[in-house]
């Protein structure tokens, strides 16, 4: 089995040559992070991913989750890795500092979310959702919860949860039934049932904090009358909530996270943000968590191409159709082969174009929070735009890379011990959970194209134009212009789309953009790889060369899809089916 070494110089290329985000730093006032303190960052990050949760992964999956006299345990040595993780600081690399946090850039703590991802995603979703949490408390709890909570979970003492899914809610919000009851105390006591909630419990920390969705007893129907509440596993004096492990769930991958069925009978909880406004709260955790869903998929899928880039230089296997290229051996390895290295490009021009998209919008991330309040503006509507196509094209992206990487390995792929067909099975959960990927291409045409009438769909395309415009190159700028134009106009001609049009087109404009966007970042890196005359030079140009060759025309056919209406779709009568 491979072992993960980190792509530290594709995150230097990135942040440096390509994204020059620390002289954004100097304009945000957090200019003491220069070059050499964010590298420091992402090395001693990668060290620890490669060597403390890296080597846990595969027994992580083998051995799973328990569950005992109502306790979750977690996999050997999950724990132990974890306080070494709260211990080196790595939990509070984004909380804010007056509740003890570090307040690093995002383009500096990324790269390191990305690490942990590829080395052990079970592992790392946890302290996922619990920076998620926090960023939902910074932005909506009292000063008093704030207070009680931010500290321990922002260093990790605690961890938190997210718990909106009931069995008959999943997608549609609308329909969860779990109560508050108000204590006319100022707290709340929560009844009901969520399901598949991940890190509900385990025995990492002392307490678990849980930011639930309930309805008060005044609440309107529907998603206008769902509220937030914070819901710990112990109270403030030590006592035991009125909470509960139901079950923990036997499922496809993930098997080193517990996922939980959680009982709340009656437990306490104080409100979180205005009442009947829990919705919106949690979106603050959810698009947190959407974008970090997205990252799991590219740190899954640098996983598998590593995986499968050492077995096909060791394998091997047949002669080499341009010529025999390892004479002193009985075959080729099997990189010689052309359908080999289709895989192998595949894989590596979607997670490295993945990966770029991704620190581009976590230099947004910086901006929406060091920045000026117009700055902020800005950077917030290009967030909301690129959200859902992180989440969605980079899970899907994570899952088709982990199919190559089984196929190339052949049969021996599909063995366990090698750590491939694990990644199969782990990122499969990710284009389900945080809301489907069908959801997120919904969000995207619907919400932030079509009802929004264009406006993030403008300030996105500035973005790109820009970096289109700092192109070197004049035959790479004229094609990356030629994208960029092609996806606005047809962005724009999607506005005022009909609602049954728009949920048939959704997930074709999902991919469409995603690889057109995609294809203009090809274009820039491998520009700016040239000029800065970094060593990755020769491997950018190359890389983009396949992908808009072999990847690109992709988008093409999304794009003819577009251009029809649901008329297809919608013919059949369900009993046709
Ligand atoms: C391992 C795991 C961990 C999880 N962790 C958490 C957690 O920590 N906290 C939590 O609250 N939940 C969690 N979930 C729940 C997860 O977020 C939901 O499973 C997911 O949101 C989908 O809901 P559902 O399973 O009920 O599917 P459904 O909502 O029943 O969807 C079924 C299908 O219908 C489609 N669909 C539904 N509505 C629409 C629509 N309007 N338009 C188009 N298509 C639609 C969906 O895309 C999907 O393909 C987890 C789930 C799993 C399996």
């Amino acid at each position: 089995m491979a072992a993960y070494s980190a792509p530290l110089d594709d995150f230097k290329f990135l942040l440096h040559d390509w994204l020059k985000v620390t002289d954004n730093y100097q304009a945000m006032n957090k200019g003491d992070f220069d070059a050499d303190l964010v590298n420091e960052i992402i090395t001693q990050g990668a060290k620890f991913a490669e060597e403390v949760v890296a080597p846990l992964n595969l027994n992580g999956d083998n051995q799973g989750c328990r569950l005992e006299d109502g306790k979750v345990s977690t996999p050997d040595g999950f724990a132990k890795a974890y306080a070494e993780y709260i211990e080196n600081g790595w939990n509070s690399m984004l909380g804010s500092e007056i509740y003890g946090g570090q307040e690093l850039p995002y383009s500096a703590a990324i790269p390191v979310h990305e690490m942990l991802m590829s080395a052990n995603v079970s592992w790392r979703l946890i302290c996922g959702l619990t920076e998620s949490a926090v960023l939902a408390l910074e932005k909506h709890g009292s000063d008093e919860l704030k207070d009680a909570y931010l500290p321990n979970l922002i260093s990790g003492e605690w961890t938190g949860t997210m718990c909106l899914t009931e069995p008959q809610a999943g997608t549609d919000l609308s329909l969860l039934t779990t109560k508050a009851d108000n204590n006319d105390d100022g707290s709340y006591n929560i009844t009901g049932t969520k399901i598949f909630i991940s890190g509900g419990d385990h025995e990492w920390t002392d307490n678990i904090i849980h930011l639930v969705l309930a309805r008060l007893p005044d609440a309107p129907a529907g998603v206008k009358g769902i509220s937030l509440f914070l819901v710990p596993k112990f109270m403030p004096d030590g006592s035991a909530n009125d909470l509960s492990v139901g079950s923990i769930e036997h499922k496809m991958g993930l098997h080193g996270c517990p996922t939980c069925v959680m009982n709340f009978d009656g437990a306490k909880g104080w409100l979180v943000g205005a009442p009947h406004s829990g919705l919106a709260c949690m979106f603050t955790m959810m698009n947190d968590a959407r974008f970090q869903v997205g990252l799991q998929g590219v740190g899954i899928g640098e996983a598998s191409y590593q995986g499968a880039l050492e077995y096909a230089k060791d394998r091997l296997q047949s002669r080499a159709p341009q010529g025999i290229q390892e004479p002193e051996k009985k075959a080729d390895a099997i990189i010689h082969l052309p359908d080999v290295r289709r895989m192998l490009l595949t894989q590596k021009s979607l997670v490295e174009g993945s990966r770029a998209l991704g620190l581009l919008y976590a230099k947004q991330m910086d901006i929406a929070r060091f920045g000026t309040p117009e700055e902020q503006a800005n950077a917030e509507a290009i967030i909301a735009f690129l959200t859902p196509i992180t989440k969605s094209f980079f899970t899907d992206m994570g899952q088709e890379v982990s199919q190559h990487g089984v196929q190339v390995y052949g049969g021996h792929g599909y063995i366990q011990e090698w750590g491939m067909e694990q990644h199969i099975r782990d990122s499969r959960i990710t284009q389900l959970y945080e809301g489907t990927n069908g959801i997120q291409a919904l969000d995207l045409i619907s919400r932030k194209l079509v009802r929004d009438g264009g406006k993030l769909l403008s300030v996105t395309n500035e973005l790109f134009a820009q970096m289109v415009s700092d192109i070197a190159d004049g035959s790479s700028r004229d094609q990356a212009s030629g994208i960029l134009n092609d996806w606005h106009a047809t962005a724009e001609s999607l506005l005022g789309t009909d609602a049954v049009a728009t949920a048939a087109k959704a997930y074709d404009f999902m991919q469409y953009s995603a690889y057109s966007l995609i294809a203009i970042c090809w274009l820039s890196m491998a520009d700016r790889a040239q000029t800065s005359g970094n060593a990755l030079a020769q491997s950018k140009t190359k890389v983009c060369d396949f992908y808009l060759k072999r990847i690109f025309p992709r988008a093409s056919a999304h794009k003819i899809s577009l251009a029809l209406d649901e008329h297809d779709l919608m013919q059949m009568t369900a009993d046709e089916f």
